[in-house]
Order: C-alpha cells, then sequence, then structure tokens
C-alpha cells in the first residue's frame, strides 16, 4: 500500500472522474429481462437505441423467440378443452415473460396432457429453455443458464441458445469456447453488436488486432480504436502477477511496473475486506504512457483519466510521482479495478451505483470529500447510461453526483454499509432482489430520495 499513499490530502477534491466505455454496460442493456417490472420496456428501448445495436430495434427485453400458436396446424383436428385452455395458459405466461412459471407448466403438462399437445409442447421447448435461460442470464446466472441452453440445443440448433452460451462463457473467461462459439455463430449469419464485441475482445486478448477489425467493417471509431491498439502493441511487453496480466510499454517498465502490479494485489486484499471476492479469472491491465492514451477507446473523450472496457485501460504520466498526482493514479487503478471486480460478478446494478462505488472505492485511502449541492440533481435516465456520451461539464455533476448517492446509501445502511451493498450485488440477482435483500426500497426510489436531499443541501461525508 505504502508506495501510492504519501502525499494524502484530506482536502481532495472529486473532480473529474474517470470515463468507462463500458462496453459490458451495452451488452447488458441488450439482454432480455424477466423483471420487466424494474425497468420499463420505455425506458429500456431509449437504452437500447443508445448503444447502436443494430438489432436494438426488435430487442425489446424477451423478444428474442416465440411460442408457435396452434391456432392454424392443429386445432381443426382438436385438441380437447383441457389442453387447449392449457396451451393457452402457457402461450400467456410466456408472453408476460413469466418463464420460469412457463417452464415449469410446461414440464407438468409433458406428463398429464394429451399427444397433440405434447408434440407440440416438444416443439416449443427450445424455446422454453432459451428464454429461461435468458432470463437467469440476465441476472448473471450462468450456472443455471448453461445446462438450459446445451438441452435446447440439444433439439435442435438455436442461434440464441448458443449466444446466450456465448455471453456465459465470456463472463467466465474462456477464450477459446468464446472463439469457436462466436464463429459458429458468425457462419449462421447472426452477427449483431453483442457476437461482435465479444468475439473481438477474445480476439484482442490473443493479439489478433487485424482479425477483429474485420469485424467492425462500417464502424469507423471502432476500427481506428482498434487500429490504434494494434500499433501501440507492437511495442508493449506482457507480465504476469498472480490476478493480473499486464500489458505495458517497454518504457513504463523501468520506473512503474513492479509497483502497479504489487499495489493492485494488495488492493485486491484490501477490497475483499469490503466484501468484493478475488477475482476467479485473470484481469487484464494495460498501460499506456499518457501521449498514447487518446484514441485507444474510440470516442474516448479527451478528459477520460482511465478507463473499462473489459481491460482496465490506464495512462500513466512520466511526472506521476509529482504531488497530487501519485494519489490521483492510485485512485485511477483503484477506480477501474472497482469496476473490473463489479463486472466479473456481473452485479446488476444502476450505472450510478457502479460509477458511485467506484469512486467510493477509490478515495478510501485519500479522505472522502465532503458532497452536498443545492443545486439541480441530473435526471435519473442521464445518469442510467454510460457517462461517455456526456458534456464534460454534465459528466463532472453526473460522477459527484453519483458518488453523493453512494454516500447517502451508506448513510441509510448504517455502519458497514459498503460492504453491505457489495455483498448483496455480488450474490446476484435481478437489481430488485439486490435492494431488497438490503431492505432499501427501489433504487428509483432511492433516486427520488437522494436527489431531493442534495437539491435542499443536505451534506453528506462517509465516516
Ligand atoms: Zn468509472
Amino acid at each position: 500500500m505504502g508506495l501510492f499513499i504519501r502525499n494524502v490530502s484530506r482536502d481532495f477534491h472529486v473532480g473529474m472522474a474517470q470515463l468507462d466505455q463500458s462496453q459490458w454496460r451495452a451488452l447488458k442493456m441488450s439482454f432480455p429481462s424477466n423483471s420487466t417490472e424494474e425497468v420499463s420496456a420505455e425506458s429500456k428501448l431509449k437504452e437500447l437505441a443508445k448503444t447502436k445495436d443494430t438489432r436494438a430495434e426488435s430487442r425489446v427485453p424477451g423478444d428474442w423467440g416465440k411460442l408457435d400458436s396452434m391456432e392454424s396446424d392443429f386445432t381443426k383436428d382438436g385438441l380437447d378443452s383441457k389442453d387447449r385452455q392449457n396451451q393457452k395458459k402457457l402461450l400467456k405466461l410466456f408472453e408476460q415473460k413469466k418463464y420460469q412459471e412457463a417452464y415449469d407448466f410446461a414440464e407438468h403438462l409433458k406428463s398429464t396432457s394429451g399427444p397433440m399437445l405434447k408434440k407440440w409442447l416438444f416443439q416449443q421447448s427450445p424455446v422454453l429453455l432459451t428464454a429461461l435461460g435468458w432470463a437467469f442470464v440476465g441476472n448473471h446466472q450462468c450456472v443455471q443458464a448453461i445446462p438450459l441452453f446445451n438441452e435446447a440445443l440439444a433439439i435442435r440448433e438455436e442461434a440464441e441458445a448458443s449466444r446466450g452460451l456465448l455471453v456465459c462463457a465470456h463472463a467466465a473467461g474462456r477464450k477459446d469456447e468464446v472463439l469457436s462459439l462466436s464463429d459458429k455463430l458468425l457462419e449462421a449469419g447472426v452477427k449483431d453488436s453483442l457476437v461482435l464485441s465479444i468475439r473481438s475482445d477474445a480476439l484482442e486478448s490473443d493479439g489478433r488486432f487485424d482479425e477483429a477489425k474485420e469485424l467492425f467493417q462500417g464502424n469507423e471509431d471502432k476500427k481506428r480504436a482498434l487500429e490504434r491498439r494494434s500499433e501501440l502493441s507492437q511495442r508493449q511487453s506482457q507480465a504476469r502477477a498472480n490476478h493480473f496480466q499486464i500489458t505495458f510499454e517497454p518504457s513504463i517498465q523501468e520506473f512503474l511496473l513492479d509497483d502497479v502490479i504489487s499495489y493492485l494485489e494488495d488492493c485486491l486484499g484490501e477490497f475483499n475486506q469490503m466484501g468484493f471476492p478475488f477475482p476467479s479469472k485473470t484481469i487484464e491491465v494495460v498501460l499506456y504512457r499518457s501521449r498514447d492514451f487518446t484514441g485507444v477507446a474510440g470516442g474516448q473523450p479527451n478528459w477520460a483519466e482511465g478507463l473499462f472496457d473489459g481491460r482496465m485501460r490506464i495512462p500513466v504520466s512520466q511526472t506521476w510521482k509529482a504531488p497530487q498526482k501519485e494519489m490521483r493514479f492510485a485512485m485511477v487503478l483503484r477506480h477501474e479495478l472497482t469496476h473490473a471486480l463489479l463486472h466479473e460478478s456481473g452485479a446488476n446494478i444502476p450505472v450510478w451505483t457502479d460509477e458511485g462505488l467506484a469512486q467510493r472505492m477509490a478515495c478510501i485511502p485519500f479522505g472522502c470529500a465532503a458532497l452536498g449541492g443545492r443545486s439541480k440533481f441530473h435526471q435519473m435516465r442521464l445518469l442510467e447510461g454510460s457517462f461517455l456520451g456526456l458534456k464534460a461539464e454534465d459528466a463532472r455533476t453526473a460522477y459527484q453526483q453519483s458518488l453523493y448517492l453512494i454516500y447517502s446509501l451508506e448513510a441509510m445502511l448504517g455502519p458497514g454499509g459498503i460492504k453491505d451493498l457489495v455483498e448483496s450485488a455480488q450474490l446476484g440477482g435481478s437489481s430488485k432482489q439486490i435492494t431488497e435483500r438490503l431492505g432499501i426500497g427501489s433504487w428509483e426510489q432511492i433516486y427520488n430520495d437522494v436527489s431531493k436531499k442534495y437539491e435542499q443541501g443536505v451534506q453528506f461525508r462517509p465516516q
């Protein structure tokens, strides 16, 4: 720890914070969700539109598969009235996105219905299995999802089931599986942004930038950023640590590399005390000379101090040992590490909670500044999407207000509140389940209450 915490200033001002071009965020938004009560379809659609997912419009949560109604081909042959009613009930459950109930009901019907309905049930089962699988994926519960996708695929080739397996393989860092699954999907003509970005990520881990670039025909920002990273990679070397793989410029190695590695490893121990598990897969960190940092992510604004897009990307200034800079650098590492750990567990939390926690974990050793405003609090929708697209001034307040939200949550939860919050987020499940475990009402309620306090000028500073 020692190295980075000299020059501690209690007056540290939470100013311009780091940017995160979180691909993960975009991925999450294209997941169908079974918890429609939490986010209205309308706001979800707006988020989807923001991700520029070419399939966004057709990807209303849950709208990825349909059960065929028997109306056209079977009814004339006749189901008895009980089977017909049961079929209607099942179709309704599915339409309401109650996938677990639909699945359970179908299982029950398999043993109790007549041969005609049984045949229909068998034909529909890949869709039922895949829908339920995606509901689990939406809650980051791949352990439950994977067997369902595999069962669906054993019945017939179902692109959505393969896509589900792809997301789970990616989340677990199984690179070879990602490459073979995405290869198959591309061959089958499934080329949506989710498949492309996951494949590109795995290719980049292998240094296969040219192949990654080919995936993004027509997306100049993406291609330019990959080109830039490819150029830089020619000079970069790699080092392995216990939980990290560090890619770096040789000029950085001489003065900093060992310190970064031991600091990050130390942070893991410290973060563990705050409820974060140790990572189960290697976290990739890329250290850039600050002058090389511009353009590595494509569309990143120049105020970014670091970012996380599946990898921690951190610029290193030659003058990092100057007063304040060393602390700032440590904070950037801590901030992006928080994102990496939350990302790995796939915690289903709003962007502002993610950003607030990252800043809260960053400032712990240095003293966290008091916050509170009397000025206008951003509308929730502004803090729900990536901060990437915000103007510098809006971004500055978005970060501040995210941290303020976390301070207030902490006050609400009492001593050890951050740990409780992190632990609940790590347990998985829907974002509603996370707040239910904490007994703190919905995220929206919290947001509304806290924004009022802010506008009234209530100050918070964590102990
Ligand atoms: Zn961040």
